[in-house]
């Protein structure tokens, strides 16, 4: 018998039951799973990647509307914090959020308010480029619930599997009595 650690809980367990993923070619190491840690472990490891990518689009967006190199130390501490949820106040920070606002979100918001910020930037004058940021990100901050609604009534808009027949007619019914009214107020 022979016990091996998995790499996600470090609970050991007899290696025969383990899911082994060997990486390399020359110097191959190899990992083992249990079944449900494995699962979980690949599940995170979408997420991230998901969440890598989102981070990427949500990068590009804010170089270009700045029109920065890059975004600092400073401006990726804000985005960061939004991210997972904490936001400092005082100097400290404190969870605001259950759960933080995800890249793709943020970008949404942003994308939403695009002519807010165009006459922000436009019609202000900020000192430094770290100012503009910051003064357009409390904006955005301000600006994801209404997003969030937005979202959550097309999701419910676009989730509706099939629609009941009675629904339709009773709706095709009052659309007649609706049609039928509003001409006879032209006559
Ligand atoms: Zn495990």
């Amino acid at each position: 018998m022979m016990l091996v650690k998995c790499f996600k809980c470090k609970e050991k367990s007899e290696k025969e039951t383990m899911i082994c993923i060997e990486k390399g070619k020359e110097k191959i190491t190899r990992k083992y799973f249990h079944q449900g840690c494995y699962d979980e472990f690949v599940q995170e490891q979408e997420l991230k990647e998901k969440d890598l990518k989102e981070l990427d689009q949500l990068y590009k967006f804010l170089i270009k509307l700045h029109s920065i190199e890059l975004l600092d130390g400073r401006m990726m501490e804000k985005i960061q914090d939004l991210r997972n949820g904490s936001i400092k106040v005082n100097n400290k920070k404190m969870k605001k959020y259950k759960q933080g606002i995800s890249y793709s979100l943020m970008l949404d918001t942003y994308k939403f308010m695009n002519e807010r910020i165009d006459s922000i930037i436009n019609s202000m004058k900020f000192q430094t480029k770290w100012n503009e940021f910051s003064y357009i990100f409390g904006t955005m901050v301000n600006n994801i619930n209404t997003i969030k609604q937005i979202e959550k009534l097309t999701d419910e808009v676009n989730q509706k599997p099939t629609i009941n027949k009675e629904t339709v007619d009773i709706v095709v019914k009052k659309n007649n009595k609706k049609d039928a009214l509003d001409i006879s107020a032209f006559l």
